[in-house]
């Protein structure tokens, strides 16, 4: 995004209206209705009983009961932060490709430049020992928190947003924060940059450079149905940045993260692809906000390229079954589930495909949890396919053990699909643009 000019889209007004083209309810999820060229209206769907934790308690319905009037069509950024607004419950069709209509520098405010940034805070003038502070760390974060105020959108209680075939949202973060009954589907979501990354040299051994946005973020919130979206860095993918301090120039940081106390999220049939921090759950080791919360099911999604955090769990219960992991090369994988503090994670029926190079035991990470259920989970390298026991196979290799208990039995699914099929059904029907 530096530099670069995003698109400028007319400001078209919110419509109370829905497409159309769309079918009533009593044809929701017919491939009869869609191969009839009359597309289900997905607005009105609701999270089916049992599918997950989002399905616990009183379920989720999104903006499904929207009177006509809450009904609305956006074309632009303007009318999304609008149609946001408005009241619900409300259902939000996205049409067309949402972008920001400013550029990084339209953000930059106090003089920042990055030229300055990299003058002030360089480890051999400021040392590697202490955060930035001063004048140009000041203009930073003040211009972060201009372009915070513009991309960071946030999701009320009771709404629907859903893409009409082709949708996009790009560079914006949407923010479902202290909020309860929310779906989020068939949107394909990019890049959603930060201009102006944090340098803290106190991160690791060697620093690194941080950054805000999510695509999605769901902080203090309940009742939340993620579901096939497809998630990407877009035109601006983590390989083409520079580095700076010898640590790479990281301009993103989650896609679908889900911290702060968030509870019921269910997860499902997106596509996360070529990403560093995929999906974090519980972003504190202080139990305070999550400890017996952030129950999470993350089903039948595809993680192709990523390079960590599928998902990195902290305290909660997280059913992570009949995903389909990709993994083409060793160089920039990470791990892909983080067993984090108290996490309870209960891998079940998930297909990992790796490449030759990629060391299976790299598959689990442990950031200071015990134990992790993982139970029918295969394993595809060179196109062979075999069962994996991933916590055997993680303690062959790495000490402190981990427990192969995670203390639960996962009720709230509907039905676990055998794993031998995970690989076809899911690269199938995985994403935005793929709902049956
Ligand atoms: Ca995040
Ligand atoms: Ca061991």
């Amino acid at each position: 995004m530096p530099g670069k000019a995003l698109l400028l889209s007319a400001a078209l007004a919110v419509t109370a209206a829905a497409p159309m083209l769309m079918a009533g309810p009593a044809e929701a999820a017919s491939p009869t209705a869609e191969q009839a060229g009359k597309p289900a209206d997905l607005g009105r769907q609701t999270l089916p009983p049992n599918d997950g934790w989002a399905s616990a308690g009183t379920g989720t319905t999104g903006g499904a009961a929207a009177p006509a009037s809450n009904v609305h069509v956006v074309t632009d950024r303007a009318g999304l932060v609008a149609a946001l607004a408005s009241p619900g419950p409300r259902i939000i069709y996205v049409k067309g490709v949402i972008d920001v209509d400013k550029t990084c520098a339209d953000f930059a405010v106090d003089g920042y430049t990055l030229e300055g940034y990299l003058a002030a805070y360089d480890p051999a003038v400021w040392g590697r020992d202490r955060e930035p502070s001063g004048p140009m760390e000041d203009a930073r974060a003040a211009s972060a928190a201009a372009q915070t105020k513009y991309i960071k959108l946030k999701v009320p209680s009771d709404t629907t947003i859903v893409g009409l075939p082709g949708a996009t949202i790009r560079h914006i973060n949407l923010h479902v924060d202290k909020a309860d009954n929310v779906i989020i589907r068939n949107i394909r979501f990019e890049d959603a940059a930060d201009c102006f990354p944090q340098w803290d040299p106190t991160d690791g051994d060697e620093g690194n450079w941080n950054s805000l946005y999510d695509n999605i973020s769901v902080t203090g919130s309940t009742h939340v149905w993620i579901d096939h979206n497809t998630f990407t860095d877009g035109d601006n993918p983590d390989s083409e940045q520079p580095v700076y301090f010898g640590r790479p120039y990281q301009v993103h940081d989650g896609q679908a993260d889900i911290t702060v106390g968030s509870d019921f999220v269910t997860v499902s049939w997106n596509k996360f692809a070529d990403h560093d921090k995929t999906m974090l759950i519980g972003s504190t080791n202080n139990p305070a906000t999550d400890r017996g919360k952030l129950s999470v099911t993350v089903h039948h999604n595809e993680f192709d390229g990523n390079l960590q955090r599928l998902p990195r769990v902290r305290f909660g219960k997280v059913h992570v079954y009949n995903n389909y992991y990709q993994v083409p090369d060793a160089g920039p994988f990470e791990y892909a589930l983080g067993v984090g503090m108290e996490s309870q994670i209960y891998a079940e029926n998930n297909y990992f495909r790796l490449s030759r190079s990629v060391d299976p035991a790299d598959l689990l990470y442990n950031w200071g949890g015990t134990t992790l259920t993982a139970k029918g989970n295969l394993l595809r390298v060179g196109g062979k396919e075999k069962p994996i026991d991933l916590v055997a196979v993680y303690n062959a290799k790495n000490d402190p053990d981990l427990g192969a208990d995670a203390g639960w039995t996962p009720v709230l699914h509907t039905g676990i699909d055998p794993a031998e099929t995970v690989r076809r059904e899911v690269s199938r029907h995985a994403g935005a643009g793929k709902i049956r």
